[in-house]
């Protein structure tokens, strides 16, 4: 079996690439513990949105790593507290981002992160 990285769409093994996204498709979907490959998205300072973010994408089926960034590294930031720091798999980082825009709109999170552009 073959499996788009970036729909995740099964395919007979034999087949190359993904017809919807012309990417080529793996054998296994990557581990996201071990790989590199994460972007960062969204950046918030209260804990408690972070980890309510982590359990939306988490629902959909989308691993999240939330990191500390201690603002000692910024100092404009200073007085705020060490600032979350969510990050997906590359391949997710469109349905991450619209799965948090969707639920800060909808006001299941206050709208005090900001969203990181990679
Ligand atoms: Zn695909």
């Amino acid at each position: 079996m073959a499996i788009c990285p970036s729909c995740r769409a099964e395919y007979e093994a034999g087949t190359s690439r993904c017809a919807e996204c012309n990417v080529a498709l793996v054998d296994r979907l990557p581990d996201l513990a071990s790989s590199e490959d994460t972007a960062d998205i969204y950046a918030c300072y209260d804990p408690q949105q972070a980890v309510r973010l982590a359990e939306i994408l988490h629902a959909e089926g989308i691993d999240v790593l939330v990191r500390d960034r201690s603002s000692n590294l910024f100092p404009t930031n200073v007085g705020k507290g060490a600032q979350r720091i969510l990050a997906v798999a590359t391949h997710e980082t469109a349905r991450a981002r619209d799965l948090i825009a969707a639920a800060i709109k909808d006001g299941v999170v206050p709208d005090e992160g900001e969203a990181l552009e990679s």
